[in-house]
């Protein structure tokens, strides 16, 4: 297989699923395992200011480098913990013919489901065996990024700029970015290697709130509660029913953004419900945090007695602004890519990243592709020609910022 193929699959073979129940930094002690692994190679490799921090965070520098910018590389080590993610064994489909592909526990990969995997007809597709997730999102992007820096330190006389990497914990658990120093990294632009399909690059993500309901109500033996009993059940029922079916997130795509009814717990006396809201525009975020105080408004004139309590928090924004503003970072990976030979486009991703936070702490960062899809399901898969596109599409994007367009 590629090196980078090989590398891929010896990474996603070390379990590293991230904790959203713990406190602890990285959430669960396990991600260490690869990032020992990692910090190792990249001492081996002949890195520079190799460091792996108390709370998972690894960096390290290139050597040499000579434009200008610092462009610093990001990858996350753990695995969504939506999926078992616990002994993967990465499974190698050759010569696929475009059929389904079926693994273990029924579990099956329709290229008719995915956007870009015809692409590989001929080649080979890698997935797990069906009883795990297989830990592209994000190894695929480590894997990319360690071949990268092999590349790098074994042929000095590119003309390059400086390039600083960095490997984070937790990202699928929405604290990717807590612990990390900007100044230690050093960069002034980055990108994560954190998408999808190769085509695409992605400058901007959606604007994101969350908007946690308390709903109070009265309880009542049933058998006497005409007349007093306050439902706090139906009040939840209720609230759910009000908000806009065409607005929820299997209503919607592309650009569009959503409100999402993530979960409900409740008995007579007292529900919770947990919301959140999506929106790539500033305008269109406010509108949606207006419906919901309306629909609070709502419920309570319908509901006299009941305490409705809606607590609104923000927790991330799109960085698309400020990557408007310089516009290399995205054109040069436009461009890196298509010398692979492929039709790329510029995307919006439905979804949050460390670079959405990153771009607000001041190192402006956009999203690179990996080749894999179907990421956080047991069905997830990646192409090795996939990962050789992504991973040349990066090499290329580095030259670019090393000799201009
Ligand atoms: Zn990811």
């Amino acid at each position: 297989m590629n090196p980078v193929a090989d590398r891929f699959i010896r990474y996603a073979a070390v379990s590293t699923a991230s904790d959203p129940d713990s406190s602890t930094s990285p959430s669960s002690s396990r991600q260490f395992d690869l990032l020992r692994i990692l910090e190792t190679e990249l001492a081996e490799l002949g890195m520079a200011d190799v460091f792996l921090s108390g709370q998972g965070v690894l960096y390290a520098r290139v050597p040499g480098g000579n434009s200008g910018d610092v462009i610093g590389l990001i990858a996350h080590v753990d695995t969504s913990p939506e999926s078992p993610g616990e002994g993967v064994k990465p499974q190698l489909h050759r010569n696929w013919d475009g059929s389904s592909i079926l693994l273990k526990d029924g579990v099956e990969i329709d290229s008719a489901e995915c956007s870009d995997m015809l692409r590989y007809r001929g080649g080979t597709i890698i997935t797990s065996d069906g009883t795990t997730l297989l830990g592209a999102d994000d190894k695929a992007g480590v894997a990319i990024i360690m071949e990268t820096c092999r590349w790098l330190i074994e042929n000095p006389g590119i003309r390059r700029p400086e390039v600083v990497i960095a490997f984070t914990p937790d990202e699928e658990v929405g604290r990717g970015v807590d612990n990390f120093d900007v100044d230690r990294f050093g960069a002034d632009f980055a990108y994560t290697v954190d998408g999808g399909e190769v085509t695409e690059v992605s400058s901007e993500t959606f604007n994101a709130w969350s908007a946690n309901w308390k709903i109070t109500g009265r309880e009542v033996h049933p058998g006497s509660a005409s007349g007093s009993m306050i439902n706090a059940v139906r009040i939840a029922g209720e609230l759910i029913a009000l908000m806009r079916s065409e607005e929820m997130p299997e209503n919607s795509t592309g650009r569009e953004g959503y409100d999402y009814p993530l979960s409900v717990k409740g008995t007579t006396g007292s529900a919770e419900v947990k919301v959140i809201l999506r929106d790539f525009t500033a305008e269109g975020m406010a509108e949606r945090r207006r419906r919901m105080e309306a629909i609070r408004d709502c419920l309570s004139s319908l509901f006299p007695g009941s305490q409705i309590e809606l607590t609104m928090k923000e927790q991330y924004n799109n960085p698309g602004e400020i990557l408007e503003k310089d516009r290399r970072l995205v054109d040069y990976a436009l461009e890196g890519l298509r010398r692979c030979g492929i039709e790329v486009r510029e995307g919006s991703i439905r979804g949050g990243t460390d670079g959405s936070r990153l771009s607000f702490m001041g190192v402006p960062t956009a999203n690179l592709p990996t080749g894999g899809e179907l990421f956080h399901s047991r069905r997830e898969w990646i192409a090795e020609e996939g990962l050789m596109i992504a991973l040349e599409g990066l090499k290329n994007t580095l030259i670019i910022w090393g000799e201009g367009l």
